[in-house]
């Protein structure tokens, strides 16, 4: 028997649904009461964006030990291949080449598919979708978003088109799926790669049929943030046998054998810790879109109400895993900027992020080496000022999230009180 931990999804009294609607609790009843000019916190612990879903810890633990007794830490051990068979037969796809992370797993996909000169992909994305690239010397070009799905605008793929363009490489954001008809037809049109970087997509769908199969390759990221975690870890899934093949090799020093190198590789190997992990994870996975999607409809009821505030809603007419809860807000109906929303919700102790502000185009070495991005991303520019994610998964309570939402409407509801406030000045935490 082990101990549950607050923050697994198999514990009972960690999320006892009966108390989910007791919650509608005023968090603070004067703005001098805010964190930020003195008060106590909402939250005496800190709520974190992406805290780890656990799942099983006992069913993890046996898993662990029996990769001990078999001394079988790595290279395609058993919780491995057990683990590539699930993913391929919970997506539907041929093959799934795990990997120790999916930035790893991009670079060899970039190499394996051949990839070369200049890829197109979204700005408006986490730093490793350019980065994997332009490590293995191509060079990202920055394409613009919609504003409305937040994902790659293949319109203005198009026009990014060179003679140097060998992919492009939409990411499915927040698990929401690119325009893929579209990608695809346009990638068909001009001979063209398509990749998509399915980080946040494991367990969504586009159009009924599940996200991994999807142009000629797809990654996942298992990273312990994600909706499914292997601590780090991520994966390749395609259909094309060859591809899968040299995805292997490269992924092992290129090793056919015992002593014959056929390639080119590097060291992209997921261990059997990871794979336990994973397979632990995987067998919760309704557990956890349960929980995402309470805290979800919540956010959605509740954040509905407050002016100047939108959430990214999820197409109901397809799987979610609901991981991430994203809002836009707007400054001039809100009354507050999204900066300063930050700076409030930090000192109470909710730990919202700012996926993914400024923009690729804008760190470096992008930012040095294409110092005119900016200029065709006004969506891109758009969102990255307005756009902060909030907690949400099985470290956080239904309370918690009604709490996060009273405060939230708090802060806009007295808006031009913590503005005057704020003019004053002499408030402890720094802005
Ligand atoms: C997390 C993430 C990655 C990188 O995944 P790792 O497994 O951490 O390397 C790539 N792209 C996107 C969009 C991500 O969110």
């Amino acid at each position: 028997m082990y101990i549950n931990r607050v923050g697994d999804a198999d514990n009972p009294r960690f999320e006892d649904p009966s108390q989910a609607n007791i919650c509608r609790h005023s968090v603070k009843s004067h703005v001098e009461e805010l964190a930020i000019f003195g008060g106590p916190p909402v939250f005496p612990y800190k709520l974190h964006v992406g805290r780890p879903n656990i799942g099983e810890r006992s069913a993890l633990l046996d898993r662990i030990n029996d990769i001990l007794d078999r001394r079988w830490l790595t290279n395609d051990g058993p919780c491995l291949q057990q683990f590539e068979k699930h993913i391929c037969e919970l997506i539907g796809v041929k093959h799934c080449v795990a990997v120790c992370n999916a930035t790893i797993g991009l670079e060899i996909l970039a190499k394996a598919i051949g990839l070369s000169g200049e890829v197109i992909v979204p700005s408006f994305t986490f730093a490793a979708t350019a980065h994997a690239l332009r490590w293995v010397g191509i060079t990202p070009v920055f394409c613009d978003i919609d504003r409305a799905t937040h994902n790659i605008d293949p319109r203005q793929a198009e026009e990014f088109i060179s003679a140097r363009t060998s992919g492009i490489i939409g990411v499915h954001l927040w698990g929401r799926p690119c325009n893929m008809d579209a990608l695809v037809d346009l990638t068909q049109r001009h001979g063209l790669t398509l990749l998509f970087d399915s980080a946040h997509a494991f367990g969504c769908s586009y159009k009924g049929r599940m996200i991994g199969g999807f142009g000629d390759a797809e990654i996942f990221s298992f990273h312990a943030t994600k909706f499914i975690n292997t601590f780090e870890g991520g994966a390749v899934v395609t259909n094309k046998d060859e591809l899968a093949a040299k995805l292997r090799l490269m992924r092992n020093f290129g090793f056919v054998g015992l002593d014959t190198v056929a390639c080119l590789g590097t060291n992209g190997k997921m261990n059997e810790v990871c794979a336990a992990m994973g397979l632990n994870s995987v067998a919760s996975m309704d557990t956890f879109i349960e929980i995402n999607r309470r805290h979800y409809d919540r956010y959605r009821r509740q954040m509905a109400i407050v002016p100047g505030i939108s959430l990214a809603l999820y197409d109901e007419g397809e799987k979610n895993n609901y991981q991430y809860i994203v809002l836009e807000i707007e400054e001039e109906n809100a009354g507050v900027s999204r900066d300063i929303l930050e700076k409030i919700l930090w000192a109470e102790n909710v730990l919202a992020r700012r996926y993914f502000h400024p923009g690729c185009h804008s760190m470096e070495p992008y930012r040095t080496e294409q110092p005119t991005a900016s200029a065709h991303l006004p969506n891109t520019q758009w969102l990255v000022e307005r756009i902060i994610c909030l907690p949400t998964g099985s470290a956080v309570t239904s309370n918690d999230v009604a709490s996060i939402c009273a405060l939230v409407s708090f802060v806009i509801e007295n808006a031009a009180a913590v503005q005057e406030r704020l003019a004053m000045g002499g408030f402890p935490a720094s802005l």
